[in-house]
């Protein structure tokens, strides 16, 4: 866990979320501000500070990541939805802790501003 940051703060329980699935290594939950309908994020309990920090020795997590995306779509029922991951200032990261958006409910534009 890393000081000072927020979503090792919520994984931790030490902050509460609006909590659709936990295991020992992720949690998926509900997005304060949401851009869509149905908007939560899947992080992973260890810090890793974005996908640019991603190499051999943390990428197994991503895999279960992508799991639980999968599985958590489906238990909402979504039938067609956007994962998105800011790497970086520009691209809009606000929170230095890996997460994959996950946006679904209604029309989506692209390219994506
Ligand atoms: P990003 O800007 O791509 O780094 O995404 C960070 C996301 O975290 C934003 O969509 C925020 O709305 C969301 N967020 C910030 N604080 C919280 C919180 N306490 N609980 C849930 N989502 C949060």
């Amino acid at each position: 866990m890393k000081n000072d940051c927020l979503f090792c703060a919520i994984a931790a329980g030490e902050i509460p979320s609006n909590k659709i699935y936990e295991d020992d290594q992720c949690l998926a939950f509900y997005d304060i501000a949401p851009q869509a309908p149905v908007h939560f994020l899947v992080i992973p309990k260890a810090h890793i500070a974005s996908v640019a920090a991603i190499d051999g020795g943390n990428s197994g997590v991503v895999s279960h990541l992508f799991e639980v995306i999968a599985a958590t779509a489906k238990k909402l029922g979504l039938e067609s939805y956007r994962v998105v991951s800011n790497i970086g200032e520009q691209a809009g990261q606000s929170v230095l802790h890996l997460h994959f958006h996950v946006l679904s409910g209604r029309d989506m534009t692209w390219p994506p501003g």
